[in-house]
Order: structure tokens, then C-alpha cells, then sequence
């Protein structure tokens, strides 16, 4: 605390990134990173413009990318807005469509941490909606009053994905009020809303290059949504920074957009790998939730998930643990390469045996 500090920064509780070890000792299934290195061509484009040009200034529009994902999901430019990870296009979303001290928007009670951030930082009132026993999310609680929605689906960290009739149900109660549906993990298996978005003006869908496209070192995000929205966004963009993805980070999404095989197989892979090491959790008595993500969220009924976080550490695996009220005793894992996963699986197997 600092006399400095300005009232808000006072109160606010700031996001806890999860930890980015310097050196790579550890096996790291701790922040939904893909084990899979990008496209080739993502390389490839990046150091084509790698040279004098970045004296200038990037394309404020952002156009060539706006093109190749609208063209990806067959949208209009005017409907892709593109940002510096999707973290910062939430803040954004937030600034553009929620009131300060109106009515409060509606999350589940577990969901993406950042959410809740957000709401401190700018002073949104927010409504918790808890999620049934199972960790589902039941869409008729978001059918009242409110000052807008924020779902993460594929939900996070849970990995439970919400059928797209819900969503549409959520939507449909909700006209006058912005539903963002954030889909970081959607292409692990999801269903995409980005569909919906001609038929409902209310629909923000937030995407990101983190984790499907192996591109978390680059930072690009992307929101999908008819064009009042997509100007809503920009509005807020310009009256923060401009320019707020490179002259890199323009090349090399666009070329990560446009390699769909790569993307494809990338993809295929995790779901397996996913699939493979869910079972064998369950065969060594773990229960797993059923997920559509590139992680799991998993408990073990004799063993505190805190103490086999600690255990998991000193024998050079990181996973991520939450203490928090009804997650406490669940630990998020990664899916990391199928030889990370064997490896992860021999060292908790160890670790059960010590510990039972
Ligand atoms: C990882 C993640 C993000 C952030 O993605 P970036 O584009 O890397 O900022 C957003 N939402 C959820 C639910 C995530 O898990």
C-alpha cells in the first residue's frame, strides 16, 4: 500500500497469473499452454516482416487479420474486432457494455477469475450464480434482472462445456443486456457460438490464439459480434491505445488463421490426449470432470488436492490449484504432450502410492 496509489487501486484485487518458471525443469500443466509449437508459417511470417518497417506504426484497423477471420467463420470485417489477448479484449467488452454501479452482471460463482477483476477495476456490481453440485451451469438462474452476462464456455476451470440451446436460452431472456461468451478452450471439442451471432445483437463471442493456436507468447485475441458491438469495442480500444497489436503479432495471426490443417491436427491431438489420460485418472481413482477443454479439473476422494499440489512440485510437475470456497479440493491439469502425460501419470502414481 502507497500514499501514492489512487483510490480504486486501493481496493482492487489484482489477477494472479499462474508461475512461468524461468528455467525448464519442471513439467509444466499449470497455465492451458499448447505443448504443440505453432504453424511453421507463423514463424515464417513473422520474420518476413521482421526489418525496418517497424519504425511504423502497425495498421490501427488491423484489417488483413479482421479479413482472415471473418472469412474463417464467415463473417463480415465489420463484426471481428482483434486486440492484444483476449484478456485485455474482456476488460475492453466490460468498459464498453456494463455500467458502472447499475445493476450487477451475472457469472457463475466458478468461473475465469478475471471476470471478477474487472468488475472491481471498473466498478461493475456482479452477481454470482452458483453452479449446481455437478458443476454444471443451469441457464434458467440467468433469467432475471440484469446488467449484462459473462459465461466462459468451455467453463474454466472446470473444462464443462454448455450446450448451445442453453446458451441460446440465456440469450433469448436476456435482449437488452450484452451476453459475452468467452471461448478460450472452445475448439477442443465445443460447440461455437459464433453461429448465433446473426440472429442475436446481444452476442459478444470472445476468442483467443493463447491456446488452441499455440500462440500464448503472442498475445492476439479476437471478439466476434454484429457491428454495433464490434464498434462498441473499438470506441473503448481507441480511447486506450490504438495500436494495441504489432506489427509481429498481426503476421504471424494471420498466418496461424489461414494454416486450418495444422490447426486441425493440433487439435485432434489434444482431444486424444485428453481422452486417454481422463480414463486413466479414473482407473487410479481420481474423479474427473467431463471436459471440453485442453485441461482437466480433477479430485481424489483420500488425498487433499493442496497436498498433492505440494507433492506434484517437488517431483517437477506443475499443475494449478485454487483455494477456493467449493474448488479447494480440485486440481487443474494441463494436456500437455502424450509423453508430458505419461510422464505426469507415473510421477501421480508414485505419489498415490506413498501417500495411501
Ligand atoms: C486463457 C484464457 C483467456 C486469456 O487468453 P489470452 O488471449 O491469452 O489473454 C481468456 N479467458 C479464459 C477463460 C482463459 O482461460
Amino acid at each position: 500500500m502507497s500514499r501514492f496509489w489512487s483510490d480504486i487501486n486501493r481496493v482492487i484485487s489484482p489477477y494472479i497469473p499462474g508461475e512461468q518458471p524461468k528455467n525448464e525443469k519442471y513439467i509444466k500443466l499449470n497455465t492451458n499452454e499448447n505443448p504443440y509449437p505453432p504453424s511453421p508459417q507463423v514463424v515464417k511470417a513473422i520474420e518476413k516482416v521482421l526489418n525496418d518497417s517497424l519504425r511504423l506504426y502497425p495498421d490501427p484497423t488491423c484489417e488483413d487479420l479482421r479479413l482472415a477471420i471473418a472469412e474463417y467463420y464467415d463473417l463480415k470485417k465489420e463484426q471481428v474486432h482483434v486486440g492484444n489477448g483476449s484478456d485485455e479484449l474482456l476488460a475492453f467488452s466490460f468498459l464498453a457494455f456494463f455500467n458502472p454501479n447499475g445493476l450487477p452482471i451475472l457469472m457463475p460463482d466458478i468461473t475465469y477469475s478475471f471476470y471478477k477483476v474487472y468488475t472491481s477495476l471498473f466498478k461493475i456490481n456482479c452477481e454470482k450464480i452458483p453452479l449446481e453440485d455437478d458443476f454444471s451451469i443451469r441457464p434458467e438462474l440467468f433469467y432475471k434482472k440484469n446488467g449484462g452476462v459473462v459465461i466462459a464456455n468451455p467453463n474454466a476451470p472446470t473444462g464443462m462445456f454448455l450446450p448451445l440451446e442453453d446458451i441460446t436460452g440465456i440469450l433469448e431472456h436476456n435482449p437488452d443486456q450484452v451476453v459475452i461468451v468467452d471461448e478460450a478452450y472452445i475448439d477442443f471439442g465445443g460447440i461455437s457460438a459464433v453461429k448465433l451471432i446473426g440472429d442475436y445483437p446481444n452476442l459478444l463471442v470472445i476468442k483467443t490464439l493463447s491456446k488452441s493456436r499455440s500462440l500464448a507468447g503472442l498475445r492476439v485475441g479476437y471478439a466476434l459480434g454484429q457491428k454495433e458491438l464490434i464498434e462498441g469495442i473499438d470506441r473503448i480500444k481507441n480511447s486506450i491505445n490504438s495500436y494495441t497489436l504489432d506489427r509481429l503479432a498481426l503476421a504471424g495471426a494471420n498466418a496461424a488463421i489461414k494454416d486450418d490443417a495444422y490447426f486441425q491436427e493440433v487439435r485432434r491431438r489434444i482431444i486424444m490426449t485428453r481422452e486417454r489420460v481422463s480414463n486413466t485418472m479414473g482407473e487410479i481413482g481420481f474423479k474427473v470432470l467431463p471436459s471440453k477443454a485442453n485441461f482437466i479439473f480433477v479430485t481424489h476422494p483420500l488425498i487433499p488436492a493442496g497436498e498433492l499440489f505440494q507433492k506434484l512440485r517437488e517431483n517437477g510437475v506443475l499443475v494449478r490449484y485454487f483455494k477456493e470456497p467449493r474448488i479447494d479440493n480440485f486440481l487443474r491439469v494441463s494436456i500437455g504432450s502424450d509423453q508430458e502425460m505419461d510422464s505426469f501419470i507415473s510421477i501421480l502414481k508414485s505419489i498415490l502410492h506413498q501417500m495411501l
